[in-house]
C-alpha cells in the first residue's frame, strides 16, 4: 500500500488506523454476519455507536449539560438556513461577521429570512478589530465562521456579544482541532468531511434554551427541536459516516485529545508558514500572522505562472491536492488532524527545494 500526503480541503485525509478498522469490518461487522451499512439504525449495535459517539464528543470537547449534540445531514450549507429558521424567533435581525467565503455565503442565506447587519474587517483578508464588533441587544444572534477554509483565516479570539445575544459559530474546518468555550458559544456546527469523517454528516452542538423558537411553518426536518426529541434519529441518520466519526473520536482520544490535536496543528502550520516567510517573497501570504489559519495555509507564488509547475512537481514527491480554491487561486495546504506532522515537514522541504530550483 502506498499512501500520498493529501492536502485536500475536504473531503480530506482520515487517520489510517480508522480506515483500516473500517476495511477490516466492512463486510462482516465484528462477527455479525452483515455489514453495519446493512443494519437497522434502530438496532442495538447502531444505537450503541451513535450514543457512544455523542458521549465521546462530549468528553473530547468538554460539552456541558446545557448543550445538546445533534448528528444531522445537509452539510454546512443547510445550517446556513437552519440557524435563522430556528433562532430568529420574534427578532427582525441578526448580526453576521463577514470576513471570508463561508461567512459571506451564510449571511446571504440569512438575508432570505431577516435583516442582516454585517460587520466586516477594515482590511481585506483579516479579522475585524475586536473593538469594532458592536451587536445590538435585540439581534437574534451573532454569527461568525471560526476558520475560513477558502481564505485561510482563523479567529484567535471569541467575538464579543452582549450576554442576551447567542453566539453562533461555523467550525466546519477546525472542529476538534482546538477547544471551544461553550460558556460563550450558544451554537456551533461542523460538516464532518474536513476533520471528523466522511461527507454526509453534520454535527450541531446547541444550547437547550434555544429550542422552541422555530416558526410553525419551519419544515419538520429543519427544526432542531424535532432532532433533539428524536435523539438524532427522527429519520434514518447517516449510519456509515457516524460509524467512521465514532472511530475518529476514539483515535483522537488515544492520540492525546483535542489539546494534542491543537499542538500538532500549530506545529504543522508553523512549518509551512516558515517556508513562506523565509522565501524572501518567492511565496506570499496576504494574511497577518495573528490571523493565519492553523488548518488551511493559503499562499501564492510571486511568479503566478509557476503555480502549475509547483503542483506537478509536488505530486512527484507524493504531495497532493495543493491547488488553491478556484475563487482565490494560488495554493492551499489543508493540514487537518489526520495529516501527519511529517507531511507538513515534507511540504516545507519541497517548498525550500522549489525555491532553490526556480527562485
Ligand atoms: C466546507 C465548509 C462549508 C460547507 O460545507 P458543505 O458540507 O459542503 O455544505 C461551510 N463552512 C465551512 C467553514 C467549510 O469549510
Amino acid at each position: 500500500m502506498s499512501r500520498v500526503y493529501n492536502f485536500s480541503a475536504g473531503p480530506a485525509v482520515l487517520p489510517v488506523p480508522v480506515l483500516e478498522e473500517v476495511a477490516a469490518n466492512l463486510v462482516d461487522y465484528h462477527g455479525q454476519g452483515m455489514s453495519l451499512l446493512e443494519m437497522s439504525h434502530r438496532g442495538a449495535i447502531f444505537t450503541g455507536i451513535i450514543e457512544e459517539t455523542r458521549a465521546l464528543l462530549r468528553e473530547l470537547l468538554a460539552v456541558p449539560e446545557t448543550h445538546e449534540i445533534l448528528f444531522l445531514q445537509g452539510g454546512g450549507h443547510l445550517q446556513f438556513s437552519m440557524v435563522p429558521l430556528n433562532l430568529l424567533g420574534a427578532a427582525a435581525e441578526a448580526t453576521y461577521i463577514v470576513n471570508g467565503t463561508w461567512s459571506k455565503k451564510a449571511a446571504a442565506e440569512a438575508q432570505k429570512f431577516c435583516h442582516v447587519n454585517v460587520i466586516t474587517p477594515a482590511a481585506h483578508a483579516s479579522l475585524p478589530d475586536k473593538d469594532d464588533i458592536h451587536v445590538p441587544n435585540d439581534a437574534a444572534y451573532l454569527y461568525y465562521c471560526m476558520n475560513e477554509t477558502v481564505d485561510g483565516l482563523e479567529f484567535n479570539y471569541v467575538p464579543p456579544a452582549p450576554s442576551c445575544v447567542p453566539l453562533v459559530a461555523d467550525i466546519s474546518s477546525n472542529f476538534l482541532s482546538r477547544s471551544v468555550d461553550f460558556s460563550r458559544h450558544a451554537l456551533v456546527f461542523a460538516g464532518a468531511q474536513k476533520n471528523f469523517g466522511p461527507a454526509g454528516l453534520t454535527v450541531v452542538i446547541l444550547r437547550k434554551d434555544l429550542l422552541g423558537l422555530a416558526d410553525e411553518a419551519c419544515p419538520t426536518m429543519l427544526n432542531y427541536e424535532v432532532h433533539v426529541q428524536g435523539k438524532s434519529m427522527y429519520n434514518t441518520p447517516p449510519t456509515f459516516p457516524i460509524w467512521v466519526a465514532n472511530l475518529v473520536c476514539k483515535w483522537i482520544k488515544a492520540e492525546g485529545g483535542v489539546e494534542e490535536m491543537d499542538r500538532r496543528a500549530r506545529e504543522r502550520s508553523r512549518l509551512v508558514y516558515e517556508a513562506i516567510d523565509r522565501s524572501e517573497g518567492f511565496y506570499t501570504s496576504a494574511i497577518a500572522p495573528a490571523h493565519r489559519s492553523r488548518m488551511n495555509v493559503v499562499f501564492h507564488l510571486a511568479e503566478e505562472a509557476l503555480t502549475d509547475l509547483f503542483i506537478r512537481e509536488a505530486e512527484k514527491v507524493n504531495l497532493f491536492n495543493l491547488k488553491g480554491h478556484r475563487s482565490v487561486g494560488g495554493l492551499r495546504a489543508s493540514l487537518y488532524n489526520a495529516m501527519p506532522v511529517e507531511g507538513a515537514r515534507d511540504l516545507r522541504n519541497f517548498m525550500f527545494e522549489f525555491v532553490r530550483r526556480h527562485g
